[in-house]
């Protein structure tokens, strides 16, 4: 269902859910909500009009870096790596693609004609055993302080969340961008799914495992919300 409200497009989703959610999704800023099936598109209308300057800040924001974000993976442009940063650079060769890092500089191997499309996937799957070799690492670590076991996991190229459960099944997606990030972030995310296992909302009894396990989250969640996914490496870039 779509409704409008001051000329801003809200597409409206009801589901067999508690509470209301509200979210202004990358690139292009659609603003999106998830009501419980009893609530009236009255009283959606009402909440989602006390959160309009929200949502039009939110909307300033991507439309901000949707300007910044051509990433074509040529010589200059810049990397991260677990919040370091490198500088791409791109040489050519018909004996396969490969991607190392050197001092500063990421060196980007790939045929001369491939287009930026093939580099991104290329780069995208380093990125992806990159992480897997760090999940290994952190999911038991944070399995083992928490007593919470998660029964598989998964990296998944998402742009809206960086991270995400099922509690059900306890099977847990990590974001593939985690791997630009500081790898607190990823020890952040991994503790916060876990947590969902045993509380799967975000009430009281979640963040108190929060803070048990980890009392500085709160810093983390602040770094990971203002580095804004898949965008955060060109506007450091461009800045
Ligand atoms: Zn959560």
């Amino acid at each position: 269902m779509q409704i409008e409200i001051s000329g801003i497009e809200i597409d409206v989703q009801k589901k067999n859910i508690k509470n209301l959610h509200l979210a202004v999704v990358p690139p292009d800023g659609k603003v999106r909500v998830s009501a419980p099936t009893h609530l009236s598109d009255e009283s959606i209308a009402m909440f989602v009009r006390t959160k309009l300057s929200w949502i039009k800040k939110q909307q300033e924001k991507f439309k901000k870096q949707s300007r910044q974000c051509k990433r074509e993976y040529v010589s200059g442009e810049t990397l991260y790596v677990f919040g370091q940063q490198y500088f791409l650079r791109v040489e050519y060769s018909y004996k396969g693609n490969s991607l190392v890092l050197e001092g500063n500089e990421a060196i980007l191997t790939v045929r001369k004609e491939s287009t930026s499309k093939q580099r991104e996937a290329f780069v995208n799957e380093w990125y992806r055993s990159l992480l897997k070799d760090k999940i290994e690492i952190y999911l038991p670590k944070w399995e083992k302080i928490t007593g919470l076991y998660c029964n598989s996991w998964q990296t998944k190229y998402m742009t809206t969340r960086w991270g995400t459960c099922n509690t059900n099944t306890r099977k847990i997606w990590l974001n593939l961008q985690l791997a630009k990030k500081p790898i607190e972030c990823l020890e952040y995310v991994i503790l916060h799914e876990l947590a969902h296992l045993k509380v799967r909302n975000h009430s009281k009894d979640f963040i108190a495992i929060m803070d048990k396990y980890m009392p500085y989250w709160r810093e983390t969640q602040k770094m990971l919300n203002d580095l804004i996914l898949d965008y955060y490496s060109e506007e450091q870039g461009s800045n």
